[in-house]
């Protein structure tokens, strides 16, 4: 298939800051950007060239957006595979696919997809009734981590079960839902990482370093990049993504987050079909932003190079409480080394992504003082 070169319009499902980082790069290579959200003036929609204001269910409005685009693309996975499918088979260029789509919207899915691939990942069993979530403490033990098989992000739709009386109550949610759930053993983890893979139709394929990731109540607060690890564990993950990619045949950027446990394992925990939270320090701290690849991947370009350029650290401002309002960006943009971004959003809610603050530096001691200064400017007040 031939490149699709600006000014072409590129289509991207999902108005989020996902969306308006992918809208702001593709603007900057020249591309035109259209963008659908049920959200007037949503932080991607800001940036892009038009909006269509519709749910993402709404399949004449997604087709609109595919018939007014080269090529269409999703900032989340909570996108109609179905839809996806119909376009893809109808000829239009689409990416991801919507088989990639189809296996990361349920964990037990995605889980053994990695399995059939080969790949490591933390002991699980599928839960649908009170028996098979006793029998799946059986054989997993406890501590264990019930999760919903779909829908849940951010830590949300998830529960830890660490004693009996545990389990019981979690029986009881249950009995009362019509979900379907995932056992998955707690991972004593030593670290979290990332790696973020890209990959072109033609199977050209472009790995990053090795991203670490600190998370709190499931949400991501903080990557360095790159990761603190040995290179041989780096290659180890590196390598994992890259057999995801293959497998899936994938065409865009993904990004696979994994467990690296106490004795050198890697375990696989969940991939995200798009540009991803853990991968925004590669817009500071790498040759080609996590952004541009993906739009070079998506458009059949030459995949950009990905070393990294510094050492980074991304800290995510996340909203403390609802109307909270950020004190102190003078301030903080007095601390040299720190690149600011700010969503858009039209209110700070609680456990919101609202921006995030990017340091980087030669030396870690250097990344982390600079940091540290830059964060302690800010405040969230009433
Ligand atoms: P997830 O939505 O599955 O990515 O989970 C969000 C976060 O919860 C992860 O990044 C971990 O910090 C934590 N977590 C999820 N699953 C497990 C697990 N099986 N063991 C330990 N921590 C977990």
């Amino acid at each position: 298939m031939s490149a699709l070169l600006p000014p072409v319009r590129i289509g991207i499902l999902g108005g989020g800051q996902l969306g308006r980082m992918l809208a702001l790069v593709a603007r900057r290579m020249g591309y035109r950007v259209l963008v659908l959200d049920p959200t007037p003036d949503s932080p991607a929609g800001q940036v892009a060239d038009r909006q269509i204001v519709a749910p993402y269910t709404d399949r004449e409005a997604v087709y609109e957006l595919a018939r007014a685009c080269d090529v269409l693309t999703f900032e989340f996975e909570n996108v109609d595979p179905e839809a996806v499918r119909a376009l893809q088979e109808a000829g239009r260029r689409v990416y991801p696919s919507a088989e990639a789509l189809w296996i990361s919207r349920n964990r037990l899915r995605e889980k053994r997809f990695f399995r059939s691939l080969g790949l490591p990942t933390p002991p699980f069993a599928p839960v649908s009734s009170v028996d098979a979530l006793r029998e799946a403490v059986r054989q997993i033990g406890l501590p264990a981590i019930l999760k919903t098989c779909e829908g849940g992000y951010d830590g949300k739709g998830q529960r830890l079960l660490r004693t009996p009386a545990d389990v019981g109550a979690a029986s009881e949610e249950l009995l009362s839902s019509e979900r379907e759930w995932i056992l998955e053993a707690y991972v004593p983890f030593e670290r979290e990482i990332s790696v973020l893979v890209a990959r072109r139709a033609d199977g050209q394929i472009a790995l990053y370093p090795v991203c670490e990731n600190r998370h709190e109540d499931g949400i991501l607060l903080e990557t360095r990049f790159p990761a603190r690890i040995p290179a041989p564990v780096a290659r180890r993950a590196r390598n994992y993504a890259r057999r995801l990619a293959e497998g899936l045949r994938y065409v865009g950027l993904l990004a696979l987050e994994m467990f690296l446990l106490p004795d050198g394992q890697i375990w696989l925990n969940e991939m995200a079909p798009r540009v991803h939270n853990s991968g925004h320090i590669t817009w500071e701290a790498a040759y080609t932003s996590q952004f541009e690849q993906h739009l070079r991947a998506i458009c059949g370009l030459p995949l950009g190079y990905t070393g990294a350029r510094a050492r980074g650290i991304m800290r995510n401002l996340i909203g403390p409480f609802d109307g909270a309002r950020l004190h102190g960006l003078e301030a903080l943009l007095e601390v040299p080394g720190v690149y600011w971004h700010w969503y858009g959003k039209s209110e700070v809610r609680r456990g919101r992504k609202m921006g995030h603050v990017t340091v980087i530096g030669p030396r870690w001691p250097v990344v982390e003082r600079l940091l540290q200064q830059a964060w302690s400017r800010l405040t969230w007040r009433r």
